[in-house]
């Protein structure tokens, strides 16, 4: 079988390095090489040449050809390429096949191979009541997984061969010239084999996922929001995202948006109320119920005597918003006074509230006095409709004089009114 009389050479250090005994089985070396690989990875601060003695150690002895070369002739034989493949693989690869995705979530910083997938990112609607109570939503999704028939190979036989378009490299480089003595060298991603660096061929195609190495999976997650989660917060399920091979797996982030509320606006753990008064309880005195956003009704209202202004606010403590993962505490909550005053009276009411209102400031014109004052006339006027078109008046000059300027940031300013 072999050119020349094997030699005696070491055949147990394999056996040592996953520290398993000679007669393992495949699943005892699994075991131990799971142990060992999570222990001694990289990115646990392990120590990069155990964790490819291991990666070498298990990728020889869990294949049955290669492991009775070795048990029989050694690590050098092996080296030597009598075992099918020949080379060893890249550690990284060996470990991630173990795993699927990157066991310790997130992305890692340590320089090598692998391409860190890209986090999806979602848009979660949510109501200030969710918000408010916490509430749990359960979304399903579509997902590329690695095919479980042919482990992310996308052949039958784990046989693939270089792409001929990029060499193997996943990239195409191409040249532009741009003058007599310049030229651009621009890299992109290889179109044949969509950056993989490998093609498969068509007979060898694996039949689940017809060489694609991924298939579509349906999976629903359970995103809980928690009590005082704030509007733009994320809940991110680490490694969720789609996987690829050779990849470590993105994240599935959820980004909370909070719907507007009728009745409710937040600020921080702060909670801000309107409500509006006529004049009569203003002056008088109020009571109202406020359903809160859990359904609870407070009772609201004012103390004897008091007198509410229009514009004026105020709290009661511990009824705003619960404090993010300290739910016992909360914000306050604001109430906004408006007081709606009546259109207009009738001579009998002047009367009558001039009776018990405290007196006018008496201010007695003489009759010269008054001649040499000018007649006026007041008119109604919405006064902010007023400001806005004076505003946006003066900003459209502005922008005509500023015409030169490369970045409009008048203009854009100007788009938002
Ligand atoms: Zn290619
Ligand atoms: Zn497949």
């Amino acid at each position: 079988m072999f050119g020349r009389a094997p030699k005696k050479s070491d055949n147990t250090r394999y056996y040592e390095i996953l520290g398993v005994s000679k007669n393992a089985t495949q699943d005892d070396l699994k075991k131990a090489y799971k142990k060992a690989a999570i222990k001694n990875h990289p990115d646990k601060g392990g120590d990069p040449e155990k964790f490819k003695e291991l990666a070498q150690a298990y990728e020889v002895l869990s294949d049955p050809e290669k492991r009775e070369i070795y048990d029989q002739y050694g690590e050098d034989a092996l080296k030597e390429g009598m075992g099918a493949g020949g080379g060893m693989h890249d550690p990284f690869d060996i470990f991630q096949s173990f795993f699927g995705g990157n066991p310790f979530g997130g992305g890692s910083s340590r320089g090598r191979r692998q391409r860190r997938g890209d986090d999806v990112i979602h848009p979660l609607k949510v109501s200030l009541e969710d918000l408010y109570s916490g509430t749990s939503k359960k979304l399903s999704l579509s997902r590329n997984v690695i095919c479980s028939k042919c482990n992310g190979k996308g052949s039958k036989s784990g046989a693939s061969t270089k792409c001929a378009g990029c060499q193997g490299t996943g990239m195409k480089v191409s040249i532009r010239h741009l003058g007599p003595s310049m030229i651009q060298q621009m890299q992109h991603p290889c179109n044949e084999c969509k950056a993989t660096g490998e093609t498969i061929n068509e007979k060898d195609r694996c039949p689940q996922c017809k060489g694609e190495k991924v298939i579509q999976e349906k999976k629903v997650l359970e995103v809980i929001v928690e009590k005082g989660m704030q509007n733009g917060q994320k809940i991110t399920f680490p490694g969720e995202a789609d996987e690829a091979p050779d990849t470590v797996t993105g994240d599935i982030v959820f980004v909370l948006q909070q719907k507007d509320h009728s009745k409710f606006k937040r600020k921080g753990d702060d909670l801000f109320y309107e409500h509006t008064l006529s004049l009569t309880e203003a002056l008088c005195g109020f009571k109202f119920v406020l359903s809160h956003l859990d359904g609870r009704q407070l009772l609201i209202k004012s103390n004897p005597g008091e007198v509410v202004k229009p514009d004026q606010f105020k709290a009661i403590d511990d009824e705003g918003m619960p404090i993010y993962q300290r739910p016992f505490m909360r914000g306050k909550l604001y109430i906004h006074f408006t007081v709606e005053f009546p259109e207009s009276l009738i001579p009998d009411q002047v009367k009558a509230l001039e009776g018990v209102l405290p007196p006018k400031p008496s201010m007695q014109l003489t009759d010269m006095e008054l001649d040499e004052c000018e007649e006026t006339t007041l008119h109604d006027v919405n006064i902010e409709e007023e400001m806005r078109r004076k505003q946006a008046h003066a900003q459209q000059q502005e922008a005509y004089e500023e015409e030169d300027e490369p970045h409009g940031a008048q203009r854009v300013q100007c788009a938002q009114q």
